[in-house]
């Protein structure tokens, strides 16, 4: 499961409903960013993936 900082828990907390999203930024670069809400208090979470980074995690 996605998992985020969440700033009224000021924890990381499992994102609920999460989605990606693509956010253009200055130059036309596009960024991808998760969205979803706290599994705990609802509050809205907000991740920033960076470039291509979605899905394919390197394994350490
Ligand atoms: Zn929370």
């Amino acid at each position: 499961m996605a998992q985020a900082y969440c700033v009224k828990c000021r924890a990381k907390r499992d994102m609920k409903d999460p989605k990606e999203v693509a956010m253009r930024g200055k130059g036309g670069q596009e960024r991808r960013a998760m969205t979803g809400t706290c599994s705990v208090c609802g509050t809205k979470m907000f991740k920033i993936l960076g470039k291509a980074e979605a899905g394919a995690k390197k394994a350490a």
